[in-house]
């Protein structure tokens, strides 16, 4: 695991690393709130920061196609399923 100074979201919880996919920002690591999706009752804070650096155009570009093309082979094995 990588875990060295994980920082601390507003709720004071280790924050969680999570992965951002947007177009902008595909496959870039962040924390965000620890609390953020467990449950209803709990309160996620809007904590946000960046693990990992900027992504440059060229790997974007690279990752952002990648993703189109898994996205049409899984609605591809879905419709197989049913047929
Ligand atoms: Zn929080």
């Amino acid at each position: 695991m990588e875990e060295t100074n994980v920082p601390s979201c507003f709720c004071g919880r280790p924050a969680s690393l999570r992965t951002a996919w947007t177009d902008n920002n595909a496959g870039r690591r962040f924390y965000g709130c620890a609390n953020h999706g467990h449950g209803f009752r709990r309160r996620s804070c809007n904590f946000f920061s960046w693990y990992d650096p900027p992504l440059n155009p060229r790997s974007r570009a690279i990752i952002v196609g990648l993703l189109r093309k898994v996205k049409a082979m899984e609605r591809g094995r879905r419709s197989e399923r049913i047929m």
